[in-house]
């Protein structure tokens, strides 16, 4: 599986649900936020097998609007 973003196959183009402007992609969320991702541990707890397969299937991704100083995740689709 690989994520068509991180791999440059193709460029996500996202625009800020609240302005409409260009968002800048931040990378994958696990790359920034680390061993302190605040999300991991809750998803464990939720649906165990669920998650897992969707942990494979999908790539993270931060994006940021400089306009409203908001990031936001998107889930990229693996190929
Ligand atoms: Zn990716
Ligand atoms: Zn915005």
């Amino acid at each position: 599986m690989l994520c068509p973003v991180c791999n440059g196959f193709n460029v996500y183009q996202g625009t800020c649900s609240s302005c409409g402007g260009e968002l800048t992609d931040w990378g994958r969320s696990s790359d920034w936020t680390g061993p302190y991702a605040p999300y991991e541990p809750v998803f464990q707890n939720a649906v165990q097998s669920a998650s897992s397969i969707q942990l494979e299937a999908v790539c993270c991704h931060v994006f940021y609007c400089a306009a409203c100083d908001q990031s936001s995740e998107v889930f990229i689709t693996q190929i």
